[in-house]
This record gives structure tokens, C-alpha cells and sequence, in this order.
């Protein structure tokens, strides 16, 4: 099994500002807890490229495209959102974060790799089509997706997000699009507040309520995922890798422990192997215990390798 692990200096450098969770210092603990681990010899290990903007055009609306590149070059911290903010790097960052998820699919479908897991920052799936959205520039997994369905005529792909919070902006771009199934767990109620169970037929919301934890998760995956995937036989499978729903961590209230982590990404990697020949791109959303989040990154990346 080989696993690719994707990043670029570029992502590290977005800076939201003193204090903000989404910080610099994510990517710097999850490269440190991995090279110091035998793991980190045994991955492929790979340079972002710049997404073109087609391909992120091909997601996101091009007035909204261009409104952030209009604010470039940036020389002071601009909030586009209530809790979203461009630094001087913040768009080779948004730009490497998608490239990464968007070579990740070119690498699996070559079957270059079995796997690939993205190492990026901003995250990207509260991003909508038409604005930016908690700590989201671009849509990462979303162009990911859209991608594998225009460059390899995918019929078929399943977005799977385990962040704490709902992936409000991959639903936006995907909703009744039957070429996508979205399978997500979530805290409720949690910011952005949506994920509603009356939502189109091809997002499988899964809301768990504050406190719960791995026995919740499960009995939501297997009741509401397992047949959805089934059915679906996805060709490709992408995941929106949050790591926030940890019990340590400061932004929810959930309750998974690291070794959670590592059973989740095994049930993915075998949904995986099952339907679609072990083609799976993994790429991190949220999770900001530092030390947490290295942890759970690393247990997940191992898995994939594994
Ligand atoms: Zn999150």
C-alpha cells in the first residue's frame, strides 16, 4: 500500500492573525510527529502544485474567484468573513491547499499511489460556491471532486467528511448532483448550523448531538452510511479529514480519541478497496489541539498506509 503525502511550504505561511485556531503552527506538529515516526520514510512524499483556475472555476463562481484575487497583492490582513482572513501568502496557500487535492485524484487515478493524504491549509469545506466561509478560501475537496468527474468522467464519487462541523459549502456545491454522494457525521447544533436531515437526497447528514462519541459515530455510519455507499458504489473516494470532533479539542464538544481516528480511516480505506480498487484523497479540514491533531493525523495517515 502506498500512500502519497501531499503539502507545500506555501500552506504554512497563511496567517489569520494572533490567537486565530486555524494556525500556522497545524501543519508545522503534524510534519514534526510524522518525520520523527518511521511512517515518514515509508510515505510519497510530493510538492503541491498551484491549482489552475479553471479547475477551481469550475466549483466557485468566477466573480467570487476574482474578488479574492483582487485583493492581491496584500500587505495587511484583510477579514473577508466573520472568522475568515487573507494574510500576504494566504492565496499561494488556497492555491497549493487545491492543487493538492486536485494531484492527489490525478496520482490514484494513475494508480501511481493507492492512496493520498493532503497536508494543507486553509481548509476548505465551508467554503460555498459564491463566498468564502469559516476559514475557507477555496473548496479543496470540491474541486478535488468536480476534477475527477471532468478529467476522468467519474460517474460516481463520495465526498466523506468527519469534521465537527457540517461541510455546509461541499453540500452547496453538490446538492442533487447525482454524480456525488456525501456521507457526514457532525456535532448539532455547531457552527455553520446547517446539514438539516430534509436536505437533497444525495447528502447523508448524520448530526450527533454535543457529548457524543465513538458509539454514537458508529451506529450513525452503520445505519445511515453503509447502504448509501452501498448503493452508490462509488469509483473514487474523498474525505474532508477534520480532526476537531477529538475530545480535546476547543472548538466542539464530541468525544473521539485518537484511536478513533485510525478505525474510521480503516473503514473508509475498506469502503475504499471494496468498490473502487483502494482510490481514496484524504485532505485536512479543522482540528486545532495541536497536539491532538498531530496525534489524530498521524493515526489516520498510518491507517492509510498500513
Ligand atoms: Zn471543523
Amino acid at each position: 500500500m502506498t500512500t502519497a503525502y501531499i503539502s507545500h511550504a506555501d500552506c504554512a505561511l497563511h496567517n489569520p492573525g494572533l490567537g486565530h485556531p486555524e494556525s500556522m503552527a497545524r501543519l508545522k506538529v503534524i510534519r514534526q510527529k510524522l518525520e520523527a515516526s518511521d511512517l515518514w520514510s515509508r510515505l510519497v512524499h510530493c510538492e503541491a502544485p498551484e491549482v489552475s483556475w479553471p479547475a477551481v472555476t469550475a466549483v466557485h463562481t468566477p466573480a467570487y474567484v476574482e474578488s479574492i484575487k483582487a485583493r492581491f497583492p496584500l500587505k495587511r490582513n484583510i477579514d473577508i468573513d466573520g472568522d475568515t482572513t487573507l494574510s500576504e501568502f494566504s492565496l499561494d496557500a488556497a492555491r497549493r491547499a487545491a492543487g493538492a487535492c486536485v494531484h492527489a485524484v490525478d496520482l490514484v487515478m494513475a494508480h501511481a499511489v493507492n492512496n493520498a493524504f493532503c497536508a494543507v491549509r486553509p481548509p476548505g469545506h465551508h467554503a460555498c460556491v459564491d463566498k468564502a466561509m469559516g476559514f475557507c478560501v477555496f473548496n479543496n475537496v470540491a474541486i478535488a471532486a468536480q476534477h475527477a468527474m471532468d478529467a476522468y468522467r467519474l460517474e460516481r464519487v463520495l465526498i466523506v467528511d468527519f469534521d465537527v462541523h457540517h461541510g455546509n459549502g461541499t453540500e452547496h456545491a453538490f446538492a442533487n448532483n447525482p454524480k456525488v454522494l456525501m456521507c457526514s457525521i457532525f456535532q448539532s447544533p455547531l457552527y455553520p448550523f446547517s446539514g438539516g436531515l430534509d436536505g437533497a437526497s444525495n447528502m447523508v447528514n448524520c448530526p450527533i448531538q454535543p457529548g457524543g462519541g465513538r458509539e454514537a459515530i458508529k451506529q450513525a455510519i452503520q445505519k445511515h452510511w453503509v447502504d448509501a455507499i452501498d448503493q452508490f458504489k462509488p469509483q473514487l473516494v474523498l474525505v474532508s479529514a477534520g480532526f476537531d470532533a477529538h475530545e480535546s479539542d476547543p472548538l466542539a464538544d464530541l468525544q473521539l480519541t485518537t484511536e478513533d481516528y485510525g478505525w474510521i480511516t480503516g473503514f473508509l480505506k475498506r469502503v475504499a478497496e471494496e468498490y473502487c480498487d483502494g482510490k481514496l484523497v484524504s485532505t485536512l479540514e479543522g482540528g486545532y489541539e495541536l497536539e491532538a491533531l498531530a496525534d489524530s493525523v498521524y493515526a489516520h495517515v498510518e491507517a492509510l498506509a498500513g
